[in-house]
């Protein structure tokens, strides 16, 4: 049956129902042949030749992430920053670029250093504020408009919609990490966003074991014949048993992210007036900067990702961190197990996280385990 006409959690959970044709098996086989035959007049009718460009092994991850997002074409990536620098190396040297001040460490300094020398000029800009993106936009010039939301690691939310149309007014290109928000959640393409970035080593693999990245495009381009070139002939490309544990961890994404989303609002409502907390950051609480406009453009929950800044600076958090026995102290997130993380000391001095800051990826444990685990963590 075809299931792109049921709710997502239906195609997710059968994978959009394919069955292997030739042993009609329900998951699919594992290709590890790097070369196709070629067939004896001289063409290549499979449409495949060489793995670099054709792996077989992608087609279902690439078909279901393309349908959660409802877009024009998927791409699996070897990794999230493959996939993030794919789409600012698809742009040329003096192309102005609008970037968030609070995004991905990674993905930042890879702007700050290699985007800059190479010849991109990035404006890093207040992307909680719309009309910051609008006066940073320079018309003709500007080429894209990357945001992240929520945005690691205090969850500034951006109006997806609003940093759409500011963009193409532009004539410049959106593109979303949407690593946080998730298909589940978020859906940038139906807000007007050009291309979807996804670090699928997080939610979409779910379970802390794969490396791989994703885009997704509004619209099969020029824009995006030049990321698949970019693939393609710089080799950034995803190995095929990662992408078949994709296919897997993504047949749960539906079940996996409320269920983490469910945890976070809970620990941010325990937490959120605890005495020895400062501030929970999480655009799920009425009180956040950001609740109004998550609440508008994300649907059946807030994510899984938030931060408590400890009473007591940095020691106290840092103490905080080493007390837990439940929550596992590692950084990433998205996984099915709850981790937490110190981040001032993982991005060093220039790091914008506050030093009192604890990040929190909620997984799916049991709430109140995970409760009680902070309580006795804070020493309350
Ligand atoms: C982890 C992450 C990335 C980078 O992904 P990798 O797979 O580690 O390369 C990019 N953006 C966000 C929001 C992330 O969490």
């Amino acid at each position: 049956m075809d299931l792109k006409h049921t709710q997502p959690a239906s195609a997710a959970a059968q994978a959009l129902g394919w069955i292997d044709e030739a042993t009609r098996a329900v998951s699919p086989p594992l290709h590890n042949s790097t070369t196709f035959i070629r067939d004896e007049d001289n063409q290549y009718r499979t449409g495949r030749a060489y793995i670099r460009a054709d792996n077989p092994s992608y087609d279902q991850a690439e078909a279901l992430l393309n349908h959660f997002e409802h877009g024009a074409g998927a791409m699996l990536f070897s990794s999230g920053m493959a996939a993030a620098t794919a789409v600012f190396m698809a742009l040329k040297p003096g192309d102005h670029v609008v970037a968030p001040q609070v995004m991905y460490w990674g993905l930042r300094n890879w702007l700050k250093t290699f985007a800059t020398e190479w010849g991109l000029k990035i404006d890093f800009v207040d992307a909680g504020d719309s009309a910051a993106i609008a006066r940073a936009v320079q018309p003709g010039k500007t080429k894209l408009v990357w945001i992240e939301t929520p945005a690691n690691q205090t969850w500034v939310v951006t109006d997806i919609a609003a940093a759409a149309q500011v963009a193409h007014a532009a004539g410049a290109r959106l593109a979303v990490d949407s690593t946080v928000g998730t298909p589940v959640l978020t859906q940038p393409i139906a807000l007007g966003a050009d291309i979807v970035m996804h670090a699928a080593t997080k939610y979409l693999n779910g379970h802390s074991d794969v490396l791989a990245g994703a885009l997704v495009t509004a619209t099969d381009d020029d824009f995006w014949k030049r990321l698949k070139a970019i693939r393609h002939d710089m080799g950034a490309v995803c190995g095929s048993f990662e992408a078949w544990l994709l296919l897997r961890g993504m047949r749960t994404l539906y079940v996996r992210v409320p269920a983490a989303c469910r945890n976070a609002e809970k620990i941010a409502a325990h937490f959120a007036k605890h005495p020895r907390v400062e501030a929970v950051l999480y655009p799920g609480l009425a009180g956040d900067p950001f609740h109004a406009v998550a609440a508008q453009q994300m649907s059946g929950g807030f994510g899984g990702m938030l931060s408590i800044r400890v009473k007591g600076g940095e020691t106290a958090a840092v103490a905080v961190a080493a007390k837990v026995k439940l929550w596992k102290r590692a950084t990433s997130l998205g996984g099915v197990e709850s981790l937490i993380e110190h981040r001032a000391s993982v991005e060093g001095a220039s790091s914008p996280a506050p030093a009192d800051m604890l990040r929190l990826s909620a997984g799916i444990e049991d709430a109140g385990d995970l409760i009680a685990d902070l309580e006795q963590a804070l020493g309350g």
